[in-house]
């Protein structure tokens, strides 16, 4: 077996029996100290679980050391999902004598933990190599020579530019003032007020933020790391590595995951939770409103007569025309079933308000035809004014629910309002 091979068949066994033996450090090297960096910190798998897939590659190749990284899917036998979140691994392996020692381990899954000891990182190039294979640019500032250095190509790549920076503080001050999102600037504040004999007395290494860089028309998501490295009297800063990702793909999906989370699969409205989220919100801002329940009328029927699928439709065409009739900065949810929840703003002129109103249930009002056979769909609803900040969502939502009630009571297709 090949020199590389072996490093690869070590690291699979290892992490193996790291992932499925929940917290058990087999990277730790009793050769060195408890904080030595080879210990991979929690896992945080917590259940049953089984490797679904793993792949494991050499990054880095030289002379004594190789570089494996391993990514890891399992599935959750508990849950049945399947995740590769905690299992992007980086190892070191320095070769001796044709055998395979471990120097240091990432585990990159939780991005935030960078590992400084100094062991590790007075091994000169590991830290870096391990950090230039995990990160987009890596700047390193050597305290003593006041130096700092980076591969140009890799900041080009970030930045679109890549100037001859002397010192760190030149290189701070340039991005602060070329290229922080103005609303982000406060994030790099945590740079400028570090205390850093506070912080390596409590051995806190690293700080990090996340933050607006404009670039051209662009605007990028960018996680910087600094993590500062003790000298070998853990006194003074050596180095300082500045770790700089582009995080601008996982910030959108972590939005789009969010915005998800809001909404209703079928009508694409606010889901119950945000709907009710909002409102609380605007009870709180605007201390008065109109409060609406809107139920589909005799709903059953439509289901009973056209079928579910058409059904869907009908609830979605419902949707949009309610979402079409009202303004931009009031709510409208589904609450569940054919139920709608609504926010109007309330003018205080009370025939201008009842107008709005009724075009917004007036909207779900229309004649739907399929293979002959004709229905009429109306709504019915419940509408609180109210005049009080401290009102609740429940005691607007109960009600609202008495009023429409009455409305369906009444014959339906029809609009009860009443203040409190
Ligand atoms: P009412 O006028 O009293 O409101 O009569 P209704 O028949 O509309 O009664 P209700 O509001 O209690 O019933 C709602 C029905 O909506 C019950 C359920 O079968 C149907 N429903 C709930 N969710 C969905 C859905 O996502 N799609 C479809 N097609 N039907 C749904
Ligand atoms: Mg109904």
């Amino acid at each position: 077996m090949q020199i590389g091979e072996l490093a690869i068949e070590l690291v699979r066994n290892a992490y193996r029996a790291y992932l499925l033996n929940n917290n058990i450090s087999v990277f730790r090297n009793s050769m060195i100290d408890d904080n030595a960096p080879l210990v991979l910190y929690e896992s945080k798998w917590i259940g049953d679980c089984e490797i679904a897939s793993e792949e494991y590659r050499i990054v880095t190749e030289n002379d004594n050391i190789y570089v494996v990284q391993g990514k890891v899917v399992f599935f959750n036998k508990e849950f049945e999902i399947y995740s590769t979140r905690s299992t992007v691994i980086t190892v070191v392996c320095s070769k001796k004598n044709d055998a395979i020692k471990f120097e240091a381990v990432h585990n990159s899954g939780t991005r935030k933990k960078v590992i400084v000891d100094k062991n590790y990182v007075d091994k000169d190039t590991y830290y870096r190599t391990v950090m230039e294979t995990l990160c987009d640019v890596v700047m390193e500032v050597d305290i003593e020579k006041n130096e700092i250095s980076y591969d140009k190509d890799k900041y080009r790549a970030l930045f679109w530019e890549a100037p001859d920076f002397k010192l760190m503080d030149d290189w701070f001050w340039h991005i602060c003032s070329n290229f922080v999102n103005k609303n982000d600037a406060e994030k790099l504040d945590i740079f400028r007020s570090v205390d850093l004999e506070k912080r390596f007395k409590s051995h806190n290494y690293i700080i990090e933020t996340k933050f607006r860089i404009n670039r051209g028309e662009e605007e990028v998501w960018v996680h910087l790391r600094a993590v500062f490295v003790p000298d070998m009297d853990m006194i003074a800063v050596a180095r300082v590595f500045i770790l700089l990702d582009d995080i601008t793909l996982e910030m959108i999906e972590k939005m789009q995951n969010i915005e998800f989370a809001r909404r209703d699969s079928l009508t694409n409205l606010w889901n119950r939770r945000y709907t009710e989220e909002q409102i609380v919100k605007k009870i709180k801002e605007n201390g008065k409103g109109i409060f609406l329940i809107v139920d589909v009328d005799k709903f059953k029927d439509v289901n009973d007569t056209f079928g579910h699928i058409t059904g869907d439709t009908i609830l979605r065409i419902v949707s949009s025309n309610m979402l079409t009739a009202i303004h931009e900065d009031e709510v409208l949810g589904r609450f569940g079933g054919d139920e709608f929840i609504l926010y109007l703003n309330s003018t205080g002129d009370f025939d201008a308000d009842m107008k709005h109103i009724d075009e917004v249930v007036g909207s779900t009002r229309f004649r739907h035809n399929e293979s002959d056979v004709s229905m009429n769909i109306h709504c019915s609803a419940g509408v609180v004014f109210f005049d009080n900040p401290n009102v609740t969502f429940n005691q607007l939502y109960d009600e609202a629910d008495k009023t429409m009630y009455e409305a369906k009571e009444g014959g339906r297709d029809a609009v009860n309002v009443i203040r409190i």
